[in-house]
């Protein structure tokens, strides 16, 4: 599974923290992240992760297409929902993509540590559902 992980900057320390008692289950999956997020992941909790440019300079929308290519299966975004953020009009548009394609995405610790325990757990093949329906 292709992962993605994203924190604004006032919810990076609860990712990196997230990604410590999660580092199991995310060592098992191939791992992205926008530039700065991505560089203290590597840093302090030491797992191999794709990087991406810094979100407000793109990365959020390098995520997007990947989903938009079917090539991204979760998004754990830890957004700040109490800090306008320059590059808004992206962090809609990687949201409203998930949703577009069926992508699962936490965008709090809550949900995240459901989402990873259900991976570990065998994971509901919403792929498959789409494809029959087709
Ligand atoms: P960053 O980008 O990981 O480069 O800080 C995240 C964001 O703000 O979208």
């Amino acid at each position: 599974m292709k992962i993605a992980l994203i924190a604004h900057d006032r919810k990076k320390d609860s990712l990196v923290e997230f990604a410590i008692a999660y580092k199991e289950i995310l060592s098992e999956h191939e791992l992205f992240a926008t530039g700065t997020t991505g560089q203290r992941i590597q840093d302090e909790v030491g797992l191999e992760i794709t990087r991406f440019r810094s979100g407000p300079l793109g990365g959020d929308q390098q995520i997007g297409s990947m989903i938009a290519n079917n090539d991204m299966d979760m998004v754990i975004f830890f957004r700040d929902p109490l800090t306008a953020q320059p590059h808004e009009p992206d962090v809609t548009a990687l949201v409203r993509l998930c949703d577009v394609y069926h992508i699962p995405l936490a965008t709090n610790m809550g949900t995240a540590e459901i989402l990873l325990k259900g991976l570990q757990e065998g994971f509901v093949d919403w792929r498959l559902i789409q494809e029959r329906r087709k």
